[in-house]
């Protein structure tokens, strides 16, 4: 039997369940959210507004009252004052209670926050129990921990305690590195934490800045670094093609471009380039702002796999997307003879099979969407598997891509590129499992996108704006507000939206683009864009992602405060291409909530990136970052990316020496905090 589980009848199993707590180990993590300080009794006459308080009270009177509700009153005293209890739920008990603790003069210790009502002191559902003359006050902080309905705080309490003398506590790590840290061991740590002994400055633990913390917010990004660490290792130990460095095709390519690379794209696809040449698979996440021209770099590393024999497939996460990728790719690689085949899901089965053929045999570069990674895709020889927008897959499909390599053949190399910049703090953690290039440059010449902010109510001079900019031959963006909970809807709101603006914008061509176009419409739409056929496109966040025209200039979003920062940012990114100077106007509807007022403000005063994406963590965490990479990683509950952010550099060192060192300290360390879950990671 597991010695680590707990030992509990079925209901109460089940309510531990619900907190995740399965295990003795699961139980020691438990960490109490907050404390209360039950070590000293305060006096009613000088309790502050809104603070928690002790105090020892006798019991003058009971009532129940039926206005405005009913609710149970005790006015109690001290030597100081009176105040009034008050539960607006209750037992008939406890009326009971109260009056035997009026006419047995019994003392009750009560513990709550106080306010000063309109009758003068009260405390609504304080805790509190009748006392004895002289019984001593608790000695330690009392922790308050997440609970859930039917587990009381004494139970937790209770098994907690249990817990701790049961479950093995001991330390992965050597004394002398953690004490170098100023680390506590880690069993003195939570034993700490969970009854804090008398003198432990409140303030650092309700802060969580003691050392006891940090040694948990430790421990915790420890066991992230390894589960990811180790799953970086064993796919380190996979076999891959070894693709020779970039030769003659890369360097025609670049030849026959009509611009020079940045600085930051040569030293990235230098660091590409190496790893291609290495026995293993790469498995590199390209991070680069909207516009930092990873496109390019993924074609030179294309060509490095292609001249060594091998073929690229490039996968896109939209068909407007991929399509636009495809046009690119052939228009850069044709010429220097590379075959390059087209899939996609839209596609009649006579082309389809036309395409499949070709991945089975001729074709050197493959490009697509999701469509690539069906069944019935074989690809002759896939040396690199390219993903745009990864962020934008599941775990799953970009395994299946690996999978492509070919039964039984060695997997192909991985390039995942990402518009959506990863703060440095979160790539270091969860992303610990990749290697990172980041694109920190733009091309030059680009001119910065002005960014308006304007209430929906001078909706009319936008449009005005727009006729005149379409009059000197400029083309712009209409984007319709995001509908959450509905395709359909956001659909039909841009197909309401392209009939009201034909009509506003009349004598102007105005397209519309949309999720539910079918593939040749789509497709026909973005061609006349293009080529300046259109004037204003209408469309929902279907263009989001990488699309690409230098002439537009001008974007309006509607119904902006209900897009994320990182959307904005995206959608922002499609204009500004060109050499005209270029404006987004953000409509927003009044009354703005706080919050949404704050998201506009950031993307209203910052034009990068990486620093857009630093806000939105810090607002809304990082569960939206990692969101499609759940495989079973949790987040963390402890550490916080940036106030920890010192953590992250030495749990990463901790966990390369674990795992070399003391692989068994490791495995022990990641069964403590992952339990279970870290069998998903392997996936
Ligand atoms: P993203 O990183 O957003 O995918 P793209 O690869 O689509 O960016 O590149 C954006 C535009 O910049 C494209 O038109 C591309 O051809 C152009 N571009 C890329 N690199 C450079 C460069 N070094 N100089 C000038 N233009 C460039
Ligand atoms: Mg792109």
């Amino acid at each position: 039997m597991d010695a680590d589980a707990i030992q509990a009848p079925a209901a109460l199993m089940a309510r531990l369940k619900k907190l995740g707590l399965a295990r003795k180990s699961d139980l020691v993590l438990h960490l109490p959210l907050r404390y209360e300080d039950e070590t000293r009794v305060d006096r009613i006459a000088t309790a502050a507004d809104g603070c928690p308080a002790q105090f020892e009270v006798t019991v003058l009177e009971v009532s129940v009252l039926f206005r405005p509700r009913r609710q149970l009153v005790a006015r109690v005293a001290d030597e100081s004052g009176e105040m009034a209890l008050r539960f607006l739920n209750f037992y008939a008990s406890q009326i009971r209670q109260f009056e035997r603790a009026r006419d047995e003069r019994l003392k009750l210790r009560v513990f709550g926050e106080v306010r000063q009502g309109f009758l003068g002191a009260e405390m609504v559902h304080p805790r509190y129990r009748p006392i004895r003359e002289g019984e001593p006050l608790s000695e330690s902080l009392t922790p308050v921990y997440p609970a859930t309905a039917g587990l009381s705080q004494a139970i937790l309490r209770k098994r907690i305690a249990a817990a701790l003398s049961e479950a093995d506590l001991s330390d992965p790590l050597d004394e002398a590195w953690r004490r170098a840290r100023g680390f506590p061991p880690f069993g003195e740590a939570v034993r700490l934490l969970h009854a804090p002994p008398p003198g432990t400055p409140e303030d650092a633990l309700q802060s969580r800045g003691h050392p006891a913390w940090r040694r948990i917010k430790f421990d915790e990004l420890l066991a992230q670094q390894l589960s990811l660490r180790r799953a970086y290792l064993s796919r380190r130990r996979l076999g891959a093609p070894r693709i020779a460095p970039a030769g003659a095709l890369s360097r025609r390519l670049i030849g026959s471009l009509p611009f020079s690379l940045t600085a930051a794209q040569r030293r990235v696809a230098a660091e590409i380039s190496r790893d291609l040449a290495q026995p293993y698979p790469m498995q590199r996440l390209l991070q680069g702002d909207v516009g930092s021209g990873k496109t390019i770099v993924a074609a030179l590393a294309a060509c490095q796999a292609i001249e060594a024999g091998y073929q690229a497939a490039f996968m896109a996460p939209t068909e407007i997307l991929a399509e636009q990728h495809c046009f690119k790719l052939r228009a850069w690689l044709e010429p220097l003879g590379v075959e390059v085949a087209w899939l996609a899901g839209s596609q009649k089965s006579a082309a389809r099979r036309a395409a499949l053929k070709q991945a089975a045999e001729t074709a050197r570069l493959v490009v697509g969407t999701h469509a690539l990674i069906q069944e019935g895709v074989d690809f002759a020889r896939l040396g690199l598997a390219i993903v745009d927008e990864q962020h934008r897959f599941g775990v799953a499909q970009r395994l299946e891509l690996r999978r492509k390599g070919g039964r039984g053949a060695e997997p192909p190399h991985q390039l995942m590129m990402s518009a959506t910049p990863i703060p440095r703090t979160l790539a270091m953690s969860y992303y610990a499992d990749l290697d990172v290039s980041v694109l920190d440059e733009l091309p030059p010449g680009r001119s910065p996108v002005r960014t308006r902010l304007i209430s929906e109510a001078r909706r009319g001079e936008v449009i005005e704006r727009i006729r005149g900019a379409a009059g000197e031959g400029r083309q712009a963006y209409w984007v319709c507000p995001l509908i959450e909970e509905s395709e359909k809807l956001q659909c039909r709101t841009a197909i309401e939206t392209h009939a009201a603006l034909s009509q506003e914008l009349s004598g102007l061509r105005v397209g519309l683009a949309h999720g539910r176009l079918k593939a040749e419409e789509k497709a026909a739409t973005m061609a006349a864009f293009v080529a300046g056929e259109i004037d204003v496109l209408v469309a929902t966040t279907v263009i989001e992602v990488g699309v690409d025209v230098p002439n537009a200039s001008l974007m309006v979003i509607e119904h902006a405060e209900r897009f994320g920062l990182s959307q904005l940012h995206q959608l922002r990114g499609r204009v500004g291409r060109g050499r005209d100077a270029s404006v987004c106007a953000l409509l927003y509807q009044t009354p703005l909530s706080a919050a949404a007022r704050e998201r506009l403000k950031i993307i209203f005063g910052n034009t990068d990136g990486f620093e857009i994406a630093r806000q939105d963590l810090r607002l809304r965490g990082p569960g939206e970052f990692v969101g499609s990479r759940q495989s079973g990683l949790p987040l963390l509950r402890y550490a916080d990316l940036e106030t920890d952010a010192d953590l992250i550099e030495p749990a990463r060192e901790m966990a390369e020496r674990l795992l070399r060192e003391a692989p068994a300290h490791a495995e022990r360390h990641l069964a403590r905090w992952l339990g279970r879950r870290e069998e998903l990671l392997k996936a």
